[in-house]
């Protein structure tokens, strides 16, 4: 039997060994955390760093082909698995673009792609020295995830607290909208696009509220927006699975925000609302089967479950069986053991005919249900 490999054991991994029970294959994971939501699904379990140049090579050597669910990988130890004739999904040399906030802005540019004008600085005495007009807002090059490594600099004050290391340097864009196309490629060329998915925003807290699909937008932008994310998933030739997170601005311009080389939360709803999901596809193509159909069954909204403000240790799902018993909604939850503020603990995915039904009932759900723990704050 066929062994595939994922680095990193959190719940795209999990997401993905769910779909793959439906095939012959065998599965191994590597994450530093044996109780991670991967660990219990797998049918090996390997405990060890996925940023470790060694033992990343030892466990490539031991499978088929390699997927990723984080960008925090060795990539060194990627190049050498894939010289020595293993699959990478994606490639060595998408990844090495992508991994690198400098490199994929310098990658947009140099294709063509629409992105938000940006520089590159070296360290904070650039950026104190850059002249930028505010507000502006700056990356780290490599290891920010989930907001961490992103600064929205307003002041000139705030130049002084800047990221002191590599970073690009970004114009502020006036979003109107935010929106997510996953592009899988499969390793003859072949594609299949998932219908865009819209970020609506809780503009209290800047925070991810929840996703609809399809975004409520004129099918001229949607349009630009996939021609877009084609070309940015296109134009890395590796086979695979691209996320590609779009804006579009005042002016209904689409831009490139950043692309994911992998599975992507974006994706979630394809589960139930699409009739193969983007766990299905990617495992499609790094086992060489046919595409799957990527069209929507419904409309679709996915809701986050992150860890409420207050709690820690041991989650507790409140509200969980008044979501179970609405129409039409499915509840993942992802087996971690630990609760904490903000942390993605789950998500439910609810399909209705209309957007109006699915707004109302994705308010309902966020308000229902809360990821609470055993020791209060
Ligand atoms: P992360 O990968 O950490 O989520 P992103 O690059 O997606 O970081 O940025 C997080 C959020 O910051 C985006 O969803 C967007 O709302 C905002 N943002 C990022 N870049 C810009 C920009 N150039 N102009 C305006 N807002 C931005």
């Amino acid at each position: 039997m066929r062994k595939i490999g994922i680095l990193g054991g959190g719940q795209l991994g999990r997401m993905m060994l769910q779909q793959a029970v439906n095939y012959p294959v065998e599965t191994w994971v590597m994450e530093n955390d044996e109780q991670c939501p991967s660990a219990s699904l797998c049918h090996r379990f390997v405990k060890g760093d996925i940023r470790d140049r060694e033992a990343v090579i030892a466990f490539g050597r031991q499978v088929d082909a390699l997927t990723i669910e984080i960008e925090n990988v060795s990539l060194e130890a990627l190049q050498v698995l894939e010289s020595e004739g293993i699959r990478v999904f994606p490639n060595t040399k998408a990844l090495g673009i992508i991994k690198n906030k400098i490199l994929q802005k310098e990658y947009y540019r140099a294709n063509n792609i629409p992105t938000s004008a940006f520089r590159v600085l070296s360290d904070r005495s650039a950026l104190q020295a850059s002249g930028v007009s505010l507000p502006a807002v700056q990356k780290l090059a490599t290891g920010g995830y989930d907001g961490r490594g992103v600064m929205i600099l307003r002041r000139p004050e705030d130049l002084a607290s800047g990221f002191d290391a590599p970073s690009v340097l970004e114009e502020m864009v006036e979003i109107e909208r935010e929106l997510a196309i996953i592009v899988a490629i499969d390793e003859r060329g072949g594609q299949a696009v998932f219908p865009p998915v819209e970020m609506a925003f809780n503009p209290e807290f800047n925070l991810l509220d929840y996703q609809l699909c399809p975004p409520d937008l004129p099918r001229a932008t949607l349009w630009k927006a996939e021609a877009v994310a084609q070309s940015v998933a296109r134009n890395l030739g590796s086979p695979g699975l691209f996320a590609v997170e779009l804006f579009v601005d005042r002016s209904g311009e689409v831009l490139v925000n950043e692309t994911a080389p992998r599975v992507h939360n974006s994706g979630h709803h394809s589960i139930e609302g699409n009739f193969c999901s983007q766990f299905d596809m990617l495992l499609r193509i790094v086992l060489g089967y046919p595409l799957g159909d990527a069209d929507i069954i419904l409309p679709s909204a996915m809701i986050n479950l992150v860890g409420a403000d207050g709690y820690e240790g041991e989650p507790v799902y409140e509200g969980l069986e008044d979501v179970m018993a609405m129409e039409r909604t499915f509840v993942h939850i992802y087996g971690k053991r630990e609760t904490r503020p903000g942390r993605k603990m789950g998500h439910v995915t609810v399909l209705a005919n209309d957007r109006h039904t699915l707004i109302h009932q994705a308010e309902r759900i966020r308000e229902t249900m809360k990821v609470k723990g055993t020791i209060k704050k």
